[in-house]
Formats: C-alpha cells, structure tokens, sequence
C-alpha cells in the first residue's frame, strides 16, 4: 500500500512524508526520538504471539529501532525498492551485503575505480575467509564477463566512480548479471537516488552511503542497501546478528536531512556543473572529470541515465607536482579540507595524499591517482563565490 503510493508521488514529497505515520505519538509533528536498547513486552503470552504470527514490533535494539524503521521507509520510498536496510556506516553496509551473500569459493568481480575501502575488504579481508575478489577495468563489459566463472556470486561496481566519476552502463551490467546468472550491486553513493535509479534497469542491490547526500550535513555516519523483499531478508537477518545498526538519534538526523534532500540535490547538480565548467576553461587545469561535461568521456551515457550529475568534480592541475597541487588546495578559502563529500558544506581534498599516500608511486598509477589530482566537493553555497575562490587560488 505504501509502496504503491509512492511510486505515484515525485521525490520531493517523498522525501518529506514517505515512511511517516500522519499522526505520531504525543500528537507530535516531528519523530520523537526513542532512546532504548530493548523493548517491553506486557506479558508471556505478547511474546509468543510475536513470535508464532510474526507481528511487527520492536524487540531488542540490535534488531531494529522505530527511527530506524521510519528512514528505512523513506528511503525505499526514494529508492523505488521494496525493501531498504540502513546500517552504521557505508562499509557496514557493503560488508553486511558480501558476508551474507558470499561464502568460501565464491566469487566476486568488481569495477576497478571503486571506493578505496571497498577495494581493500574484498581483496584482502574476503580472501581471509576463501572468497576471491577479481578486478577488472572499469567500465571494460568484456572483462568483466571473461572474468565470471560458475564460483561467481555478484559483480559489483559504483557509478558514477570515485574519484573518475566513470559512468556505468546500467543495461549492460544488468544484462550482464542475467546472462551469467549471477547478481549485480550498484554503489550509486554520488549520484544518489535522485539522479539515478538503478532497480529500474534491473540491478539487484543498491548501496549508498548516506553519509554522504542522503544525510547531507556532515554530522552522521549511515549506509543503505536497497532491493527486493525476498532477495534482502537474509540481509536482514545477518545485520541483527552482526550488530552493525545505527542509533535513533543519527536516524532522527537522518530523516531530518532527507527532509531537504531534493532542494539540496537541485543545488549541487547546479553548483557541480557550473564549477566543472569554470575549471574546464582554466589555463591552469589540464583536465576536469565531471559527468555534465561534453568533454567527459561517458557524457551521452550519463545524460540518457541520470537526471543531474552531483557535486563531486576532480580535476588535474597543468605540470603542477604535488606540492604545487597541495599549495592549490591550502590556499582555497570556502571548502574545508577533509575527506568525504555530498555535504552542504564545500570540501576539497587531494587524494594522493588524502587516500592514496602510504602507496607507491606505481599502485597509485594504477588506480589512476595522479599527484596533481584534486577532487571537490562542491556544496550549496552560491557558486559565484566558489568560483571566486578557485580563481584566487589558482592563481600563479
Ligand atoms: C564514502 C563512501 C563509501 C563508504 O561509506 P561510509 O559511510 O564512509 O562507510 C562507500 N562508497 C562510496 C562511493 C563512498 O563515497
């Protein structure tokens, strides 16, 4: 019934009402948040019945809590998906995915361009426990196809990537899957569900981290996946067990910012591409990574599959080494330099330094980091006045 609804209402009413009761304990407006690790049953018999007809309640805190389970609503609602699962974290959700869905002599292929923590659990921590992580180029459909053998469970990939904002062919990847039998994952994180729908090319899970534009506000810690009802209760089921759940008062926080999740969203695919242009006719930038540019490589796919193309705009400095790049970002005066991205505050960081630093020179070439890279992440504040300030700092 829910789920029906919001299939017919658009995005912005959905992100202010879906998941919500209209009328909510204390006939209070907001969620109240509820603070309690376990949940009280009146007598023996509640129990029992809770058990035997599975009525839907709240039990212990690890299982689930009500701010949880409004958010998890809403952002199916967003999603289009029957079922959400939010967990502490981005990571916590990948892993709670993987580690329910694989086990020893599976298999996974992934995208190279990839979140680098993403990268690291699969390749070194799965192998601990006998699953084999294959990587291939991203965006190289052959590849990953003559990767796949009948030990492969899922194939995985972001898109846009970070930090190339590479963009995935959504129908073949699905296609891919379907081929092979095997099932697909999105990390649709940076262009979130607003500019991107990928269940409705038939991918099987998608992952955001709500850090990021979901939540929107740099003060919480969030990760979703998304999906079928039937494909996600061993998910579920896993999560209660593993323990990786969030606590009511980020969700309080979360639901908050998804309120403005749509407003914001118009503002950084606004502000991204008017920066991604700017930095393009810079003498001093060689080259800009943003899906909104003609120049980008993947532009016509990004335009066919996205309604907008986010905040998040890398670019390379012309013969500067990474010191010049570091001085480019030290003397920026609007974005704070940290890691992260999809906030409304503007943040710039240099991922050979930021992410990539304890690499060699050649692990670092090989992911495509170059030392006079600097990703952005642009916010909501006027453009001009980030535009402003590139123009200062880049300066000679
Ligand atoms: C940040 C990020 C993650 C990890 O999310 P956390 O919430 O930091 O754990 C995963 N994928 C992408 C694309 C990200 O940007």
């Amino acid at each position: 019934m829910e789920f029906k609804k919001h299939k017919t209402q658009g995005a912005a009413t959905r992100a202010v009402h879906s998941g919500e009761s209209r009328q909510k304990p204390l006939d209070s407006i907001t969620d109240p948040i509820v603070l309690a690790s376990t949940f009280t049953f009146k007598d023996s018999q509640s129990i029992i019945d809770y058990i035997e007809k599975g009525e839907s309640r709240e039990e212990y805190g690890r299982y689930g809590n009500p701010n949880e389970a409004v958010v998890e609503r809403k952002l199916a609602a967003l999603e289009g998906s029957e079922e959400a699962i939010v967990y502490s974290s981005g990571m916590a959700a990948l892993v709670g995915l993987v580690m329910t869905k694989l086990s020893a002599g599976d298999e996974i292929v992934f995208f190279d361009e990839c979140y680098h923590r993403s990268r690291e659990f699969c390749a070194q921590h799965l192998a601990r426990f006998g699953v084999i992580t294959r990587q291939v180029e991203a965006c190289n459909y052959d590849a990953m196809s003559a990767a796949i053998n009948q030990n492969t469970k899922l194939l995985v990939s972001e898109s846009p990537t970070n930090p190339h904002l590479s963009v995935v062919d959504l129908e073949k990847f699905s296609e891919l899957g379907q081929r092979h039998g095997v099932e697909t994952l999105i990390d649709a994180t940076l262009a979130t569900p607003y500019n991107l729908q990928p269940l409705n090319y038939g991918i099987d899970y998608v992952l955001h981290s709500a850090t990021k534009y979901l939540g929107g506000h740099n003060d919480l810690l969030a990760g979703v996946v998304c999906g079928s009802e039937e494909q996600l209760s061993d998910v579920r089921y896993l999560r209660g067990i593993m323990g990786s759940i969030n606590s009511a008062h980020n969700m309080y926080l979360l639901q908050r910012g998804l309120k403005t999740f749509t407003l914001r969203m118009q503002q950084h695919n606004a502000n991204g591409q008017a920066v991604a242009e700017y930095l393009e006719t810079h003498p001093r930038i060689s080259k800009v990574f943003y899906p909104g540019l003609q120049s980008h490589q993947y532009h016509e796919l990004a335009t066919r599959q996205m309604t907008g193309f986010g905040g998040l705009v890398t670019f390379e400095v012309r013969g500067a080494n990474w010191r010049e790049t570091a001085d480019i970002v030290d003397r920026v005066m609007i974005p704070k330099i940290a890691p992260s991205l999809g906030g409304v505050e503007s943040l710039i960081e240099q991922p050979m330094i930021m992410s990539y630093f304890e690499l060699s020179a050649d692990e670092r070439k090989q992911f495509g980091i170059r030392d006079n890279m600097i990703r952005m992440s642009v916010g909501i504040e006027d453009a001009a006045d980030i535009i402003h300030d590139l123009e200062q700092a880049l300066q000679d």
